[in-house]
């Protein structure tokens, strides 16, 4: 078995989720082979077959000359999974190959079965298995579902230069538009989840975080329910955040969450549920109902 890890690179970096990718292939076990469009002073330490394109010559993005790439690099290694981070990149890139090689394709693994890939369903309150029926499938894996690793060692360098132009050139990035809070510097987050109820209790989770000197961050349900600002989202599709201490007040402990807060020093939950999945994670989990504990852990603190 052979994947070829498609790595990513940004603003002259190769990004951090590329490594998840590594995790993914540990777990998947048998050979690989890397690709990267970016530049040879920002090579990870991987001990394999590594083909290289100049981003400065096909731009860090371009989907028809990097799908050109990806397609020569099949070529010659002939991988049975083609694998991105399921990110802007990835899920942009990742169908245009696919349908190229006229291959299955897979989205959002975030895990391995035998021989199936596992992706959530029913807004990710369940897993389906998926087994691919052609001889190679594509596949995204979600950020945050398989471990960081670095293989080491150095790479064997194959240069890939992708032929002729396709009337597009890569421009450059614009930020995103300035957040109301920066949950990214924060040094404490209290997050308040579905599990608070209404938005009415949405003050009790403020209150405490104002007593810690932290900010509020928010479940995806919260924010979608318009109970909290969308730059209060704590997850994928929000901020990922590293605080010294993060307390997730009814909250479930869905991937798509974890992903965003896991790199938390210390992890505090509160669910009424003794089984909820956060409480894998969660350096201290407490057993009781939101709108009873949070208000009394408030007046203890702010004493
Ligand atoms: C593409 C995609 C991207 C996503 N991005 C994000 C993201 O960025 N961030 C994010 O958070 N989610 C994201 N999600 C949604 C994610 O899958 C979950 O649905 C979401 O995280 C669940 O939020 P929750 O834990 O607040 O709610 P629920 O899963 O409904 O959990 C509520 C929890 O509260 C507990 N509870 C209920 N009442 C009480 C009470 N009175 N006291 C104590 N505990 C109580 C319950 O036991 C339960 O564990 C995304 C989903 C998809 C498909």
């Amino acid at each position: 078995m052979k994947a070829l890890l498609i790595c990513e690179y940004r603003e002259g970096k190769l990004l951090d989720s590329s490594f998840e990718l590594f995790g993914f292939a540990a777990q998947l076990g048998g050979e690989t082979a890397l690709l990267l469009v970016g530049a040879e002073a920002q090579l990870p330490a991987y001990g394999g077959p590594l083909y290289l394109a100049d981003a400065a010559e096909c731009g860090e993005y371009n989907p028809d000359l990097h799908k050109q790439l990806i397609l020569q690099a099949v070529a010659k290694e002939n991988p049975d999974y083609i694998v991105f981070v399921h990110s802007s990149y990835g899920w942009d890139l990742a169908p245009r190959v696919a349908a190229r090689l006229k291959a299955a394709q897979v989205s959002e693994v975030i895990g391995l079965t035998d021989g199936g890939f596992e992706v959530g369903c029913c807004n990710a309150k369940m897993r389906r298995t998926v087994k691919p029926t052609t001889a190679q499938a594509v596949l995204t894996i979600q950020a945050g579902a398989f471990p960081a690793q670095q293989p080491g060692g150095t790479p064997q360098i194959q240069r890939l230069v992708a032929e002729g132009g396709n009337g597009m050139e890569f421009v450059g990035y614009e930020p995103a538009e300035a957040k109301d809070v920066d949950l990214t510097r924060a040094e404490v987050i209290v997050s308040a989840g579905r599990g608070v109820g209404k938005k009415e209790n949405v003050p009790v989770i403020a209150a405490l975080a104002r007593a810690l000197g932290g900010e509020l961050g928010a479940s995806r349900p919260v924010v979608d329910a318009g109970w909290v600002e969308h730059s209060h989202q704590v997850g994928t599709t929000g901020q990922t955040v590293s605080p010294k201490l993060y307390v997730a007040c009814g909250i479930s402990g869905a991937i798509q969450h974890l992903a965003g807060m896991k790199k938390a020093d210390f992890i505090v939950a509160i669910n009424k549920d003794k089984d909820a999945p956060i409480g894998e994670i969660a350096d201290v989990l407490v057993v009781a109902d939101v709108l009873q504990f949070v208000p009394a852990l408030t007046a203890k603190v702010a004493r």
